[in-house]
């Protein structure tokens, strides 16, 4: 059974109202019927049935004086008439814990510069970000690069990463490195030794095993605190070797985590044979990740850590640091994994080695869930923010799929994005016996605003004829002798279909013709006025074809649709003009 066409009256009246007072109390049929048509896709069917309904109502509309319309509108419609705000602050955050107790609220961010940032770390970025927002706090950020053995740090994605939180629209406060921050970790170091709180271990690692595992203490643990105060000396002075000895904080033996029982704080790095990026071989006594990041959070006053919740051990380990230290521990949150659904790593040293496998050409490769292949595909940052705070601060894990975040971004691209032809793998059409000297195709930049323009395409017509290109896509539904519309220019009536070309005549100019014959409509650029465009899709193939004319008009870095194609980010151009894009989504 079909729907009543009726039912939809109130709301295309609505429509029509909104569209008379835009205009000046002459509503127009067509922007209130593809906006209706827009939202109604399952009607796009009975198009003309619509239109017919559309003009009669927007004459009832249009009979009308503006004030009455405006009168209606305020009466039957008051919702109308408040100004479209945009939704980025639908998703609010809980308030932080005890944030009262704090004069001031202190949050991190603290990657390790051994790659670029991706997706997934956008989530504890945004929430530490904006929590320190919130509360009109301190954001820091914090370079933790005390591994340059195994997650060695690189120089050039500091700045990479810098530049993934500026187009986070993730500001920071505060900066620190913490390669630059040895001597303060060294100070700590001697601290504990002092209190009793650490030793200097120069056991074999198996042999250190076998103790912990029995809860014994090494023969290290109980030297007196001036033996341990000159093995550390020697061990900063470059007496050891690497592997040769490590300074362990103490914790109770018995921790059912055997991981946790006296846990390595320093150890020694060759840094002749793992230069540093920043310091080079200045220093061959490094801290583990808990020792420096658990120094750290105190020291900076960071009053609140946002982070997953695999960091919940390392939180085990720190605790006794700071039970010695008599330091108070910031208050966490600590979220649950997000899952991919779909394919895809989230593993950073996955990501790492395929690159270096050569299995990408860099970081910005489309296939990558970094924020830079991201940005290069055209994801707004706005999109990724919505989804975070859409999310969450959850415990529990959460699903996440790349259509979710589409999703997002669609929202903001699609009511902004200039729209252009494109046809992919071009077939040539050749149209005879056109009954006029010149065709002109009149096609908005936008299908439901008049006020972003339009695009004017002119084709002069020779001999009754003219050329133009058609996607292969579209070429194989067509049919011989069943009309299909040239999207803004006429109707035509394909003749022979030869396999790579295509020959049709004139048909009839009016879309309602179209329409009436429920003709599919195509996409055509005119032969002699083409753009070559290759587009680098998700997965890294590249579609080849043509635009129109006009997508030179189109500036580097912007977000346009290719109707029926979809959404792409022009990236680049070849010194032979090929302007080269990066697919978005559909
Ligand atoms: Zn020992």
């Amino acid at each position: 059974m079909s729907v009543d066409l009726e039912a939809f009256r109130e709301k295309i009246f609505k429509y029509a109202l909104v569209n008379a007072v835009k205009y000046n109390g002459k509503a127009k049929v067509e922007p209130v019927a593809s906006k209706f048509l827009g939202e109604h896709r399952e009607l796009r069917s009975r198009a003309r049935e619509v239109i017919a309904l559309v003009e009669k109502i927007v004459e009832e509309v249009n009979s009308l004086t503006l004030v009455d319309q405006k009168r209606i509108l305020e009466e039957r419609f008051p919702e109308l008439l408040v100004e479209e705000k945009p939704r980025e602050r639908e998703f609010k955050l809980p308030p932080l814990p005890n944030a009262d107790k704090y004069s001031t609220i202190i949050t991190r961010y603290a990657p390790n510069p051994d790659f670029v940032l991706h997706f997934g770390q956008a989530r504890a970025i945004y929430l530490s970000h904006d929590y320190a927002r919130m509360y009109r706090g301190v954001f820091i950020l914090r370079f933790e690069d005390t591994d340059p053995r195994i997650k060695k740090p690189r120089i050039d994605f500091y700045d990479a990463i810098r530049e993934d939180l500026i187009w986070l629209g993730c500001r920071w406060d505060r900066e620190y490195i913490q390669s630059r921050r040895l001597e303060i970790y060294y100070d700590i170091a001697r601290k504990l030794i002092e209190i009793g709180g650490a030793y200097v271990c120069v056991c074999e690692p198996d042999k250190f095993r076998s103790f912990i595992r029995s809860s014994k203490p090494c023969p290290c643990r109980d030297l007196a605190v001036e033996d341990h105060m000159e093995r550390l000396d020697r061990m900063l002075e470059g007496v050891y070797k690497e592997g040769e000895t490590v300074l362990r904080v103490k914790t109770d033996l018995s921790h059912p985590n055997p991981s946790v029982r006296d846990w390595v704080a320093l150890r020694i790095i060759n840094t002749k044979l793992h230069r540093h990026p920043i310091v080079g071989d200045k220093y061959n006594v490094w801290p583990t990740y808990n020792f420096a990041a658990g120094i750290d959070d105190h020291l900076m006053g960071v009053t609140h850590i946002i982070r997953g919740k695999e960091f919940l051990v390392g939180v085990e380990k720190q605790l006794y640091m700071y039970r010695w230290l008599g330091w108070g521990y910031p208050e966490c949150i600590h979220y649950g994994k997000w899952l991919m659904i779909g394919s895809g790593t989230m593993s950073k040293s996955k990501m790492l080695r395929d690159l270096q496998l050569g299995l990408y050409k860099s970081w910005d490769d489309p296939r990558l869930p970094t924020l830079a292949a991201l940005r290069r595909r055209g994801i707004q940052p706005e999109a990724i923010h919505r989804m975070v705070l859409e999310l969450g601060v959850k415990m529990s894990e959460v699903r996440f799929s790349w259509e979710n975040l589409y999703a997002h971004n669609r929202r903001i691209i699609d009511p902004i994005a200039r729209r252009f032809f494109y046809v992919e793998d071009p077939i040539k059409l050749k149209v005879r016996s056109i009954p006029l000297n010149e065709v002109i195709a009149k096609i908005p930049f936008h299908p439901d605003k008049e006020d972003m323009g339009y695009r004017e395409t002119r084709i002069k017509v020779k001999d009754g004829e003219i050329e133009l290109y058609i996607s292969r896509r579209d070429y194989d539904i067509l049919a011989l002798d069943r009309v299909v519309r040239l999207i803004g220019l006429f109707n035509v009536k394909p003749v022979s279909l030869s396999g790579d070309s295509v020959e049709a005549v004139w048909h009839s100019r009016a879309y309602e013709e179209a329409a009436k014959l429920k003709a599919r409509l195509i996409h055509w650029v005119p032969v002699e006025d083409i753009v070559p465009i290759r587009v680098v899709m998700p997965d890294a193939s590249e579609s080849i074809g043509y635009g129109e004319n006009l997508c030179r008009t189109i500036a580097l870095g912007e977000v346009i649709q290719f109707e029926r194609f979809g959404f792409a980010r022009f990236d680049s151009k070849l010194p032979d003009g090929t302007m080269i894009f990066y697919y978005t989504h559909d």
